[in-house]
C-alpha cells in the first residue's frame, strides 16, 4: 500500500512531517509553544494577519503573528496525517469535536445547514446533529436513503465506517455517488488510514478524533480533518476565529504516535479477531458485533473498502443490562473507560454512556458493551473476559 510520497505506508507514517529535521539540525520533534511571534513591520505584519486568518499558510520568512492562527508543530501532525489520508491538506483541532463543529459552522455560513446523517453515528456527533445547537438541521438516513433525503440546502452527507458502536460497515462509493456535488465526510477514527483511506473511494473530507487511535496512548486529545486545499482554506479561518486550535503539546504526542500506528492497528485487530471469534462461542453471549465474523459484512467491504475488520467489537450479553452492568464493572484488567484505539483494552456500555444523549431510535441495545482491543496478550485478555462474564 503506498501513499503519494511514493513510498509504502508504514515508511510515511514514521517519516511524515519530518522532512525538514535534518537540516534543522534536530532529530526529534521540535515543539514550539510560543503564544506570539515577532513581527518585522506593520506592514507585513498585517499581511501575515490576512493571509493566516484567509486560510492560508504562513508565506516564506512571514511571522505566524499569533498560535491561535498558525502553530508550526501543529502544522507538522498535520501534514503527516494529510500523507497518510492521501490528502491535500489537513486541519487540527483541539478535539474531535471541535473539528465538527467546524465543518457545520462552515455549512451554516455558506447558506446550506442541512445534513443528511448516516446512522449509526458517534453518540457525540449525533447529539450536536440532533439538536441543531449550531444551526444545522439533519435528516438522519440509511445508505440506500440517502439520494431520496438531499435537498437542494443541503451541504454535507456524514457518515462512520465501521459504525459506533454496532461496527456496521457502510459503502462510502455508493453513498458518494448517491450525494452527487455533496460533499461526503467519512468519520474514520475506527478504521484509520492504516486499514481504510475514504478519499480514495469518493469521500471529500476525512474526520479523526486523533484522540484514539492516531494518538494511541491514551493521553493526549485531538481532531483533524483532511480534505483539498480549498476545504483546508474554509475551515482554517473558522478555527482561527472560534478558538478550536490543537494544542503544540497534543500535536508532539499525537505526531509521536503515528509511527506506531502500522503495528498497533495490526497487531490489534488481530488480537480483536481473535477474541471476538472465542466470545462468539461463548454462552452468556447472544452476538458478538465484529466485520471478521460470519455475516456481518454483506456488502463485502473488507478487501473492497476496508483492508481488514478492525480493533473494536461489541458483544450483546444473554443477561441484557443486568449482565452488562456486571462484566464492566467485573472487568480487572481490562479497563472500564470510554474512548477506544489506545495501546490497552477498555470496555464500555454504550447506551450508558458514549450514546447516552442519543435518541431512543438510534440508541444501542442496552445489553451491549464495546471492547476496544489494545496490544496486551489476547489469552490474557480472555481470561479476564471469561472471569467477567462468569
Ligand atoms: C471519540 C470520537 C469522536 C469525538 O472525538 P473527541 O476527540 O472525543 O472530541 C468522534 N467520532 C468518533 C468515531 C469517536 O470515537
Amino acid at each position: 500500500m503506498t501513499t503519494t510520497s511514493g513510498h509504502q505506508f508504514a515508511t510515511t507514517a514514521v517519516h511524515a512531517g519530518r522532512a525538514d529535521l535534518t537540516d534543522l539540525g534536530v532529530h526529534a520533534l521540535p515543539i514550539d509553544l510560543s503564544t506570539t511571534y515577532p513581527l518585522a513591520d506593520v506592514e507585513s505584519g498585517g499581511a501575515a494577519y490576512d493571509q493566516l486568518c484567509g486560510g492560508g499558510r504562513p508565506r516564506t520568512g512571514e511571522s505566524n503573528v499569533y498560535a491561535r492562527l498558525w502553530n508550526p508543530t501543529v502544522a507538522r501532525f498535520e501534514d503527516a496525517v494529510a500523507a497518510l489520508e492521501d490528502g491535500e491538506q489537513a486541519v487540527a483541532f483541539a478535539t474531535g469535536m471541535a473539528a465538527v463543529a467546524a465543518v457545520l459552522t462552515a455549512l451554516v455560513a455558506k447558506d446550506t445547514p442541512h445534513v443528511v446523517a448516516v446512522r449509526p453515528l458517534y453518540g457525540g456527533t449525533d447529539h450536536l446533529l440532533a439538536t441543531g445547537l449550531l444551526g444545522t438541521e439533519v435528516t438522519y438516513a440509511r445508505q440506500d436513503e440517502v439520494a431520496a433525503a438531499i435537498t437542494d440546502r443541503t451541504g454535507l452527507v456524514i457518515l462512520e465506517s465501521p459504525g459506533n458502536p454496532t461496527l456496521d460497515l457502510v459503502d462510502i462509493r455508493a453513498v458518494a455517488g448517491a450525494a452527487g456535488e455533496v460533499p461526503v465526510l467519512v468519520d474514520n477514527t475506527f478504521a484509520t488510514p492504516v486499514l481504510q483511506r475514504p478519499l480514495a473511494h469518493g469521500a471529500r473530507i476525512v474526520l479523526h478524533s486523533a484522540t484514539k487511535f492516531l494518538g494511541g496512548h491514551g493521553d493526549a486529545m485531538g481532531g483533524v480533518l483532511v480534505g483539498d486545499a480549498d476545504f483546508a482554506a474554509m475551515v482554517r479561518p473558522i478555527r482561527a476565529i472560534t478558538g478550536g486550535i490543537l494544542h503544540p503539546m497534543g500535536a508532539y504526542l499525537l505526531h509521536r504516535g503515528l509511527p506506531t500506528l502500522p503495528l498497533r492497528v495490526e497487531h490489534q485487530q488481530r488480537s480483536a479477531t481473535q477474541i471476538a471469534a472465542a466470545l462468539a462461542e461463548h454462552p452468556a453471549i447472544r452476538r458478538v458485533l465484529h466485520p471478521s465474523l460470519p455475516g456481518q459484512d454483506p456488502q463485502g467491504l473488507i478487501g473492497r473498502q476496508m483492508s481488514g475488520p478492525g480493533s473494536v467489537l461489541a458483544m450483546e450479553l444473554r443477561g441484557g443490562y443486568e449482565a452488562a452492568a456486571t462484566v464492566a464493572k467485573r472487568a480487572r484488567l481490562i479497563t472500564h473507560a470510554v474512548s477506544l484505539g489506545g495501546v490497552d483494552t477498555l470496555i464500555q456500555h454504550p447506551a450508558g454512556l458514549t450514546h447516552r444523549p442519543v435518541t431512543a431510535a438510534a440508541k444501542p441495545s442496552d445489553a451491549i458493551l464495546r471492547l476496544s482491543v489494545g496490544l496486551e496478550d489476547p489469552g490474557d485478555l480472555l481470561a479476564d473476559l471469561d472471569h467477567a462474564l462468569s
